[in-house]
């Protein structure tokens, strides 16, 4: 699934892409899973004729600003936005001389139509918590989160505690960081915590620069993949030695997801 790297790595993209221009037409190919709270007539109607004004991101969301409409987009197993089509379109959106195809296979992609002025309201974004790499993310709003006794892994993909966090990039930071996965989050020391809060935005950032991960079926609008996937510390690396203290690395379960991590250094 794209997490905040990807998710951002796209936005970027769209933004140099399409930010500014018309859209003229729209064609929905998908619209029982795909549409949550509008139909293609009614997406049509706010839409088209308008220009993308704005191209933000909540956590995992995509939010297009046509003026007064909203679209949020999430991606989730296997949305892509490509700027030519691949096999699973469900969405083309016609812009002045740019086409955008949102392409899905396991139609797990959800869209939503919102006024912008009310955006914040919307049920999904509501929800949200913190988001790294901005202001929100303080130090202080870092520290009352961890006062839940929930394992520490399991607390960072929860979208309402951190936003835009997943698996990939959950299990990195906690390598870090030196800190066990299973961890009950109110356990960490200050310094643990300290060290957990500054190594998520590092863990975040690295990836953005590498232009996300590429381990399924993530690409850029462009059709390119992202190197992250290069650089994985423990995720993915079961039974390949840790980079830091060369013990190999384990791989449990944790709520139906892998957690991987080095049972030498997270302790
Ligand atoms: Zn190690």
């Amino acid at each position: 699934m794209p997490e905040l790297p990807e998710v951002e790595t796209i936005r970027r993209a769209l933004e140099r892409e399409v930010l500014g221009y018309e859209l003229q037409a729209l064609d929905v190919r998908e619209r029982v899973h795909l549409l949550k709270n509008c139909t293609p007539q009614e997406l049509k109607r706010a839409l088209v004729g308008r220009r993308l004004t704005a191209l933000g991101r909540r956590g995992k969301f995509l939010v297009f600003e046509f003026g007064p409409w909203a679209v949020v987009l999430h991606l989730r197993m296997s949305g892509r936005l490509l700027l030519r089509p691949a096999e699973h379109t469900r969405l083309v959106l016609h812009f002045e001389g740019k086409t955008l195809y949102l392409d899905d296979a396991r139609r797990f992609a959800s869209l939503y139509l919102a006024l912008a002025k009310e955006l914040g309201e919307l049920k999904p974004l509501r929800q949200l918590g913190i988001e790294p790499l901005t202001p929100s993310y303080t130090w202080e709003a870092f520290q009352t989160l961890l006062t839940s006794k929930r394992e520490i892994k399991r607390l960072l993909l929860d979208q309402t505690q951190i936003a835009g966090l997943g698996n990939i990039y959950a299990c990195e930071a906690l390598f870090e960081a030196c800190i066990h996965p299973k961890r009950p989050a109110r356990s960490l020391t200050q310094q643990e915590a300290k060290r957990l809060f500054e190594a998520i935005p590092r863990v975040l950032e690295r990836a953005l620069e590498a232009g996300g991960t590429s381990f399924d079926k993530y690409r850029t609008p462009q059709g390119e993949l992202g190197r992250f996937q290069e650089e994985f510390s423990v995720y993915s690396r079961e039974g390949e030695p840790c980079p830091r203290c060369g013990a190999p690395v384990k791989r449990i379960v944790q709520g139906r997801r892998s957690s991987f991590f080095c049972p030498g250094c997270q302790r």
